[in-house]
């Protein structure tokens, strides 16, 4: 075996079971083994390298910035932090912003805005606020917000929990609106849930889901470390139903793919229930990170990279949507944010992926059934194309025909 794995497998706790590939390089959309093979990345690191590896602009602001200053925590100003949270607001049209690092952390620091809000703002009586989830959603791994999973293994041996969390089910505008009650603080809702296997909602729902909250007094808060910042052909993608939430959570893309950074942004009024020492994060903010996001931010809008995403992102949809393979469930998805679901009698996602690795494809399954592509937004036509020769070429290697139970005990 590889040494580089079999060390990892000695040392590292075994809580991911990664793809039997060892990387050590990356130039754009590509990537590359320490065997030399070349990979064409359509992971993106679960959609943090939007920008694509190593991109020359980012390297160049992360270099600098590191050679003039990096971390100082928040118990001064830097130079870097306000011109950041300036792009930041204007960009996403939200009046404040909190920095993080990852974006578990800014979801917790949502849940803390949406919980002390609704004691201050709202009057809900202290200790007792709920705020409404969706059944499927992922938004990290604290103990908080595995709490509030419906996934199974992600909870299993993590309790207790903390109350305060009621779930409904996703796309399903009525079922908020009846589990609303006046001690619910907030409804935290991704626009299209990503580790639920690229699950879009029925047209129209962000858009009902606004207005019930405006009616019932409840903040939206939407959870776009994923789905944000040009991944699904919008900056953001509550702008599909031209829907503004009350918190915004932004992450991954943030650090242009180079180190951890996200953000909580937020109403005057939601934030406004921030008073110093009530919340922190030793490195969020530091001017390393947020020169970078600087860079990030102003790369996204000079490359004009959501538009990318649309136009590339329903070249890749068509392309996949033309492959004709009774393996096929599904395509679906939002720019370049695509789930392909496969029938599970013929082949299962994870070795599928296998495949598409032997092939020089980089992905990553989902749940049991569904390929996630989410390549680089900065990917080319011609990159698009032939990744989609590929997966046709790796669709033609399978059976056609469903395997019977007994070709599958043969097996
Ligand atoms: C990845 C993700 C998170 C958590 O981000 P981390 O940086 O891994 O903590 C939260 N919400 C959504 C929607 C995500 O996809």
């Amino acid at each position: 075996m590889n040494r580089s794995i079999e060390l990892e497998n000695r040392y590292c706790a075994r809580n991911y079971d990664p793809l039997p590939v060892v990387l050590k390089s990356g130039k754009g959309v590509w990537l590359w083994g320490v065997d030399g093979k070349r990979y064409l990345d359509m992971m993106s690191a679960y959609s943090a390298v939007s920008f694509g590896h190593s991109h020359p602009a980012l390297v160049a602001a992360l270099t600098a910035q590191a050679q003039q200053l990096a971390v100082t925590s928040r118990a001064y100003h830097t130079d870097q932090l306000g011109p950041f949270l300036q792009l930041l607001c204007e960009t996403t049209g939200q009046p404040k912003a909190l920095p993080m690092n990852t974006g578990a952390e800014a979801v917790e620091t949502a849940l803390k805005a949406a919980r002390k809000w609704g004691y201050k703002v709202k009057g809900i009586a202290n200790g007792c606020a709920e705020i409404i989830v969706c059944n499927g959603n992922f938004a990290g791994r604290t103990t908080t917000i595995v709490g509030f999973s419906s996934e199974a293994q992600y909870r299993d041996g993590f309790g207790p929990f903390a109350p305060g969390f009621v779930s409904v089910p996703f796309g399903d505008a009525a079922a908020l609106e009846a589990a609303i009650t006046p001690r619910t603080a907030a409804f935290l809702v991704e626009p299209i849930q990503g580790e639920a296997g690229i699950i879009v909602p029925p047209a129209g729902y962000l858009a009902q889901c606004r207005a019930i909250c405006t009616r019932r007094n409840v903040l939206l808060i939407c959870d776009e470390v994923q789905t944000g910042l040009g991944r699904t052909g919008r900056l953001l993608a509550c702008e599909h139903e031209a829907v503004k939430p009350d918190g915004l959570i932004l992450g991954k893309a943030l650090g242009g793919g180079l180190l951890p950074l996200s953000a909580f942004l937020a109403r005057e009024d939601v934030m406004g229930v921030f008073n110093p020492g009530d919340h922190g994060s030793t490195f969020g903010g530091n001017p390393l990170a947020t020169a970078v996001g600087s860079a990030a931010l102003r790369l996204l809008h000079d490359e004009r990279l959501a538009e990318r995403a649309q136009l590339l992102g329903k070249r890749l949809m068509d392309g996949l949507r033309a492959i004709v393979h009774p393996a096929i469930r599904e395509v679906r998805g939002k720019g370049l944010l695509i789930g392909l679901e496969l029938e599970p009698e013929v082949i299962s996602a994870r070795a599928f992926c296998e495949h598409l690795m032997r092939h020089g494809i980089l992905s990553k399954d989902t749940h049991a059934t569904v390929v996630r592509f989410a390549p680089p937004l900065i990917i080319t036509e011609a990159e698009i194309d032939a990744a989609l020769a590929i997966i046709g070429a790796v669709f033609d290697t399978l059976p056609m025909a469903r395997r019977s139970s007994e070709d599958r005990i043969a097996a």
